[in-house]
């Protein structure tokens, strides 16, 4: 514990321009995190708070393409600072920016961790109320040397109500638990689709995982998200739902949990 707060308090330095870091973690890939974090930090900013979003998931980055960027490079003022793209008023950095994006990650874990702390520590944050981490899957070493590096502020857990995506969401909150990070909440993701024709709600993979979850670990159900094709087309097309559909019922729910944060 005390390891890894001293190393949070030296690295403060670098991103001080940043008031508050909430990393959105999932055991398990697949599950929503990336979508998740894009509309989440939308829906921050359309409360008037300051935003920015690193895609730290540098095996699969997949912000570029849902904010629409994938063919922007970030600009290195001084070969070693980069300034980070904006899309939406959001700042954003991503490995997806740097790299091939047909190009297969193959680093090992300690390099993946030390890249990913370099795209944190010198890209040119403007002032920011928040700072959006999406995390890459997992509770690997590359999970905890971040959140032990990271002076993260709070932890956000993504999970299907599935129950081997249940499961590992376990495993994320005793991670950051054990590094000392609190879990503001829980978001069930693909929670449940309503019929585009009758309105009707069915739940697909299974019903009250999350809530039982959150009670389980005395923290909060924070919303649930349902599984819908707008969703992911708009995702797809790199207008998330917050900016193409923003009335919509899908962006209230993301509104209502940025009110949560
Ligand atoms: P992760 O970052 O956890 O790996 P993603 O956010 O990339 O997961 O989601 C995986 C895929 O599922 C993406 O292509 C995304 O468009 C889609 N998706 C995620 N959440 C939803 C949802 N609630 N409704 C529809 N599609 C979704
Ligand atoms: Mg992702």
């Amino acid at each position: 514990y005390k390891i890894a707060t001293l190393k949070r308090a030296n690295n403060q330095n670098a991103i001080n321009n940043i008031k508050n870091i909430i990393a959105i973690s999932s055991g398990k890939g697949g599950v929503g995190k990336s979508s998740t974090a894009v509309n989440l930090a939308l829906a921050l900013q359309k409360q008037g708070a300051k935003v920015g979003i690193l895609d730290a998931d540098i095996y699969g980055p997949s912000i570029p393409t849902m904010l629409g960027t994938e063919n922007q490079q970030p600009l290195t003022p001084d070969n070693k600072h980069m300034t980070p793209i904006m899309a939406y008023g959001l700042a954003s950095n991503s490995i997806g920016y740097l790299v091939d994006p047909n190009g297969a990650m193959v680093w090992r874990g300690p390099m993946a961790s030390k890249a990913l702390l370099q795209i944190l520590q010198d890209t040119l944050w403007p002032e920011l109320d928040y700072l959006v981490i999406d995390m890459p899957p997992g509770t690997g070493d590359i999970q905890l040397t971040l959140a032990q590096n990271i002076p993260v502020t709070a932890a956000v857990i993504i999970t299907t109500p599935q129950d081997i995506a249940l499961i590992d969401a376990k495993k994320g909150i005793t991670m950051f638990n054990k590094v000392n990070i609190p879990t503001l909440g829980i978001i069930e993701n693909m929670s449940y689709h309503i019929c585009e024709h009758c309105g009707h709600h069915e739940a697909i993979f299974g019903e009250g995982g999350a809530k039982h979850l959150a009670k389980q670990y005395q923290t909060k159900l924070l919303g649930q998200i349902p599984l819908q094709k707008m969703l992911r087309q708009d995702l797809d097309t790199g207008k998330p739902t917050v900016i193409n559909h923003p009335d919509s019922e899908f962006s209230q729910l993301y509104y209502q949990i940025a009110g949560n944060i």
